[in-house]
């Protein structure tokens, strides 16, 4: 499966990175870097990623 950040609304801090650290990281200069694509499995941690995402950033690609 896919995921996608819409760096537009992303603010960078990072709850992502907290719910699915396997996908989502800040990097040393504070900003988000994400896999898009992650195994089934990992379904649960993007959608907590998505729930605790301030701004809604996150989308399953296909589904924006
Ligand atoms: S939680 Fe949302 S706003 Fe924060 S870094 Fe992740 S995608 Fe961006």
């Amino acid at each position: 499966m896919k995921v996608w950040v819409d760096r537009n609304i992303c603010d960078n801090h990072g709850q992502c990175a907290i719910a699915a650290p396997d996908n989502f990281s800040l990097d040393a200069d504070g900003v988000l870097q994400y896999k898009e694509d992650f195994p089934d499995a990992d379904l649960e941690y993007i959608e907590d990623a998505m729930d605790v995402c301030p701004v809604q950033a996150i989308f399953l690609k296909g589904e924006q």
